[in-house]
């Protein structure tokens, strides 16, 4: 079962779980806060801050990754 990773917005919190492919982006419960958590995707979503600091895609990076666009992944492995 894969892991994904979620932040509380509430405390800042980070916390993994182990879930089903189906459940990866249903809500979570924070551990310290129980309030609702988001799945964070950033680890694998190939974004980078642009000069006003909003996430921004990285178009056209290139990519080795052969299940996200990218170039180093965690979660792959890769
Ligand atoms: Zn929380």
């Amino acid at each position: 079962m894969p892991i994904y990773e979620y932040a509380c917005s509430d405390c800042n919190s980070k916390f993994e779980l182990l879930r089903s492919f189906g459940e990866a982006d249903k809500e979570a419960a924070c551990p310290q806060c129980h309030n609702h958590a988001e799945r964070v995707v950033s680890v694998c979503a190939s974004f980078s801050k642009n000069g006003s600091g909003e996430s921004v895609p990285v178009a056209g990076a290139g990519s080795s990754c052969g299940s996200c666009s990218a170039t180093s992944c965690s979660t792959c492995g890769l």
